[in-house]
């Protein structure tokens, strides 16, 4: 089945009202491969005004988190509530840098993932191995372990997008090669298919993500089971359309 390609763009802590009308606009203007659903995750503040700017409809918008209650005394959280309320459709959950810096572990992320999916929010679900686990070569065992906390948590698969984002490529202009890439993603597929059945294992989308830019981009075309990239640096300039494009 044709998974529809999906590109995301982690802003990550960067920009202002003035960088990001400008990364807007120029998709607004750009020609896209309108086959690529998009979807742009500002920091919160500017979630709003992104929303506003956007002209596409194959182009939405995503929070970075989000918390797994709707209201109350979190002071400092994201609410899926109010990430609905501006317009927004995605969040990202579960990316390394909340692990690492903010000490976010499986459960909780799993905790956020089945709250935010059952208020109607997509999750975009980042899992990923470091390097110390890559060199025990236990990667395998550690992303699959990653997605069985959510899978004891979460049925419907059928909102949820999956980031194999490997840590040692996040921010260090060292992507995975395509081939590596396309060997993991087969897995996940296959422990997808084995856990949920078949049609979502064919369904759901992988992603690629960790040092995906212009260039690269187009080097995993013919991987089938890579089914769009999340990208960090790359999603502030120019060569964000040419990921976008990469398959057409
Ligand atoms: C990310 O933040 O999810 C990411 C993949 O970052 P970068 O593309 O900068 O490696």
């Amino acid at each position: 089945m044709a998974r529809t390609f999906f590109v995301g763009g982690n802003f990550k802590l960067n920009g202002t009202k003035s960088s990001i009308k400008e990364i807007v606009e120029r998709l607004n203007n750009a020609k896209l491969d309108p086959k690529v659903e998009v979807v742009l995750c500002p920091p919160a503040p500017y979630l709003d005004y992104t929303v506003s700017l956007v002209k596409k409809s194959q182009v939405s918008v995503g929070a970075q988190n989000a918390y797994l209650k709707a209201s109350g005394a979190f002071t400092g959280e994201n609410s899926v509530d109010q990430i609905k309320d501006v317009g927004a459709k995605w969040v990202i959950l579960g990316h390394s840098e909340r692990r690492q810096y903010f000490r976010e572990d499986d459960q909780l992320i799993a905790e956020k993932t089945a709250f935010a999916l059952s208020q109607g929010v997509g999750v975009i679900l980042c899992i990923g191995e470091t390097l110390d686990q890559k060199k025990a070569g236990t990667t395998l065992q550690v992303v699959e372990r990653k997605l069985q906390d959510v899978i004891d948590k979460v049925k419907d698969w059928s909102n949820v997008v999956i980031a194999y984002e490997p840590v040692w490529a996040i921010g260090t202009g060292l992507a995975a090669t395509p081939e590596d890439a396309q060997e993991i993603h087969h897995s996940i597929r296959e422990f997808l298919a084995k856990k949920l059945g078949e049609k979502t294992a064919q369904e759901t989308r992988i992603l690629y993500g960790g040092s995906a830019n212009g260039k690269n981009a187009v080097t995993f075309k013919d991987k089938p089971d890579v089914d769009g990239f999340l990208v960090g640096g790359a999603s502030l300039k120019p060569e964000f359309v040419d990921i976008i494009n990469s398959r057409s």
